[in-house]
């Protein structure tokens, strides 16, 4: 019977409760991954909170019911009775903290709390009714022991749970004690009945705590029973999970592995085989024995599939690269890891081998530009740091395009080959060789300690390139220019270095090849200012931009013969070019062949408008003449213009290509056949020499302006002049005096037999417009003469 109480001494029990059963959780959290020892004394240390709060809450509520009776609970009815609360307390918790978690087991542990409770409740009310009977209403024992049972079962699965509403265990469980408790009280009757209520009709004989213990044996089996039924049920479901899991798993090419807290559970035949072990061994076996890697990663939060690279021991000892990717999964009721295992050996090749491509060049498998760029990263930072210096050598193979385009692209490699083992077997094992364009080699030499270190390589590679090669019976000869840079001296950025280091070979090849130049500055700026003409140069061709200037030819009574046709360029951004400086771009790039067809052709029209009074002189690179089709060209030339043949004459200087050159020597007999004159240019300067004179069909020498400029000066010059006239008039040679500046000069050679001036003196090269006005006023002055 409930007497009249404030609210808050009603709160008092739950609030108790709920404050043991916090306490007790709090107690029993921590035994989960704790010794068997400590978790025995955990559970002890939880249980006795629990009886002891069980007991404060029995307390509390008979104090509610029966106001006055609390102190009169004799001794042994106390003990009895807190013992009862103990022993369902710390059976409930042992059996939660070691057994299984299986329904059965959580049924147990609930239904022996609630049971705990309400023997409790008898125990200690048995005690102070003695030596009446209690009479109490049996149907309310039942029901609110039943609702204990059911909320410590709810406070225990909650507990197991691992989302937010874990926390509801604690009132869950806190009621568990208080409602057990509450029902047994109030199904007591008033002491008032307790006499007489074994004769009431809804009332049991029985002594109560027997009554308890009889429905407290109902209540288990039934939990039992329940619990036992599911648990079947779910080990039915389990099974056929595995049993689907298994076949899925095994027919997967992947390797898969189940594992718990570190422990190996299930795997496939797959995981087997690739880590060479039977699943027996596996299964049971930490998994770091087999993925060391694997083992030591933050499994918690793998919540979402987790990507990995690690590594496998195999049985045989054998280290297996593997990809992993990994998920939490439920697996036998429970939350487990699933690792799909991938051998990534093959992959790896795969990269190891593109990385390999990426870096290397693929015919000699030389490190390319990549590498290097790297590599004199490295270098130029222990520079930095005070090491010694460095030389970048940049190495172009002389004539190798040509042994490619004649004797074939397979011979070409070959030679390619041959040519880097043997500056491999010039250089040290620090040094790095790369292949950075089709001949074009870049070495770094670090630990450079003084620049002819350097230097003696170079010279070293210059005469082991240029050794005769045996390629599949053909007789080989190439050479190498190589330019360069050092570092610190020439700069300390990887850039610059190679930039200079070309810079000096663009030098070395201009200076005639098969040699090694050390950069010096001065050097880039020629040839930034080479780069911008050689394009200019490219589309002034291109437009018709020259033009062209005439320079009259006189005889020594000043009679004007004809005119050298002289082209003059303007560059856009360099001004004004001498023919000195842009004909050997155009030389070299080879667009000399349409520009020299280009002043032919107008020089050719240009002499045809004069009425065949005078004759003109055209300039013809020996590049020109070594062009199979120039005689047919220039015959072309001649007759589209309609110019008579003894009308154009053609000025070459005697070079490299005119030396022992068949074709040019054939050309010029062509174009002799065609009627034309052939002068030999500059003579007195660079090949030229007396000898000259023998050897190809010239009708003229013209003497070159240096040698006229020397001509006041002493007898030397005048009797080399004299010897030439001398032996070209034995010959039958006309003779022309280039480049006479002054009066002087005019004297001197016109005194010594000269044929035909020409120079600045006499006229300089006229341009346009002038030329008329110049050929008009000379035909009026000498019209006047005459
Ligand atoms: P070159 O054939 O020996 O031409 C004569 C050069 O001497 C011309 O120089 C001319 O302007 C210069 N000259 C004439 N009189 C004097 C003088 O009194 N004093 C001085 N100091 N120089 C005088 P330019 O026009 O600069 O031509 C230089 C060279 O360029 C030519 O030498 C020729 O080899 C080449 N060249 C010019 N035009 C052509 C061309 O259309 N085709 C080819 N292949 N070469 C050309
Ligand atoms: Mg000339
Ligand atoms: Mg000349």
């Amino acid at each position: 019977m409930l007497n009249a109480h404030p609210l808050l001494s009603l709160l008092k029990a739950p609030l108790i409760g709920i404050g043991t059963a916090s306490v007790v959780y709090a107690i029993a959290a921590r035994a989960g991954g704790m010794k068997p020892r400590a978790r025995i004394a955990l559970a002890g240390l939880a249980g006795t909170v629990a009886a002891i709060g069980g007991w404060r809450v029995f307390l509390v509520s008979l104090h509610i019911y029966f106001p006055h009776v609390r102190d009169a609970i004799p001794l042994a009815a106390r003990l009895e009775s807190f013992s009862f609360m103990t022993g369902g307390a710390f059976i409930a918790l042992f059996i939660t903290l070691f057994l299984t978690r299986n329904s059965r087991n959580m049924a147990l542990a609930s239904s022996t709390i609630a049971a705990g409770a309400s023997c409790m409740v008898f125990a200690a009310v048995s005690g102070i009714a003695e030596p009446f009977t209690l009479a109490y209403e049996l149907s309310r024992v039942i029901i609110t022991m039943l609702a204990g049972g059911l909320l410590a079962a709810a406070g225990i699965r909650l507990a197991n749970r691992e989302d937010g509403f874990r926390i509801l265990s604690i009132p869950a469980l806190g009621f568990s004690l208080v409602v057990p408790i509450f029902g047994a009280l109030s199904a007591i009757l008033p002491f008032a009945d307790w006499v007489t209520a074994t004769r009431q009709q809804n009332a049991f004989a029985l002594h109560p705590l027997q009554l308890v213990f009889v429905s407290e044996l109902v209540v288990m089996l039934a939990f039992a029973l329940a619990g036992a039924g599911v648990d079947r049920q779910n080990a039915l479901r389990v099974a056929s999970e595995n049993t689907r899991l298994r076949e899925l798993t095994d027919n997967m090419f992947e390797a898969l592995l189940i594992h718990r807290k570190g422990v190996i559970v299930d795997i496939n035949q797959v995981c087997s085989q690739l880590l060479g072990w039977p699943a027996e061994v596996l299964v049971g076996s930490p998994i770091d024995r087999f993925l060391p890697g694997l083992a030591t990663a933050d499994w918690s939060d793998a919540e979402r599939p987790h990507a990995a690279e690690t590594i496998i021991m195999t049985a045989g000892g054998e280290t297996i690269p593997v990809e992993t990717l990994s998920r939490m999964i439920s697996f036998g009721g429970s939350k487990a890891q699933v690792t799909a295992l991938r051998d990534i050996r093959s992959r790896r090749a795969a990269e190891e081998k593109i990385r390999f491509l990426a870096h290397h060049d693929a015919l000699t498998k030389l490190p390319n530009r990549l590498m290097l760029q790297d590599a004199l990263a490295r270098e130029i930072a222990a520079i930095r740091a005070g090491g010694l210096g460095l030389a970048i050598f940049y190495i172009d193979l002389d004539r190798f395009k040509s042994v490619n385009d004649t004797l074939g692209h397979q011979i070409g490699d070959k030679l390619l080959q041959m040519a880097v083992a043997r500056i491999l077997s010039n250089i040290r094992d620090i040094d790095l060789l790369c292949r950075i364009g089709g001949d074009e080699f870049v070495l770094l030499q670090p630990r450079v300690e003084h620049p002819d270190i350097a230097g003696s390589l170079a010279a070293r590679l210059n005469h082991a390139i240029s050794q005769p090669y045996d390629i599949d019976g053909h007789a080989v000869n190439i050479g190498a220019s190589i330019g360069i840079a050092l570092g610190p001296q020439d700069g300390t950025e990887a850039e610059m270095l190679i930039g200079k280091a070309d810079v000096a070979l663009y030098r070395a090849k201009a200076d005639g090849r098969n040699r090694h130049y050390f950069f010096r500055p001065g050097m880039d700026t020629v040839l930034r200012r080479r780069r911008v003409l050689e394009q200019e140069l490219s589309a002034a061709i291109e437009h018709e931009d020259l033009t062209i200037c005439y320079q009259p030819v006189v005889t020594a009574d000043h009679e004007l013969v004809g005119f050298e046709a002289l082209l003059r360029w303007t560059s856009p951004t360099c001004g004004s070019i001498s023919p000195d400086e842009f004909i050997p771009i155009a030389e070299e790039t080879g667009l000399i062949v349409r520009l020299g067809a280009w002043v032919l052709d107008a020089a050719c029209r240009q002499a045809t408008s004069w009425g065949g009074r005078y004759w003109v002189a055209v300039n013809v690179s020996p590049r020109q003449l070594t062009e199979e089709d120039f005689p047919r060209l220039t015959a072309e030339t001649m007759a589209r213009a309609g110019l008579a043949a003894h009308l154009l004459e053609l000025e070459v200087t005697e070079g490299v290509a005119l030396h022992d050159n068949a074709q040019a020597l054939n050309a010029l007999a062509a174009l002799k056949h065609l009627g034309l004159r052939i002068s030999l240019d500059d003579f007195g300067t660079g090949y030229s020499g007396l000898s000259s004179l023998h050897h190809y069909p010239f009708d003229k020498v013209k003497i070159d302006r240096s040698f006229i400029a020397r001509i006041a000066d002493g007898d030397r010059a005048r009797a080399i002049v004299a010897a030439v006239l001398a032996m070209s008039r034995q010959l039958g040679l006309t003779v022309t005096a280039e480049g006479i500046e002054t009066a002087t000069e005019f004297t001197v050679v016109r005194d010594s037999g000269c044929d035909l001036m020409q120079g600045n003196f006499l006229s300089p090269p006229i341009c346009d417009n002038d030329l008329d006005l110049y050929i008009e006023a000379r035909e009026c002055r000498d019209a006047a003469h005459a």
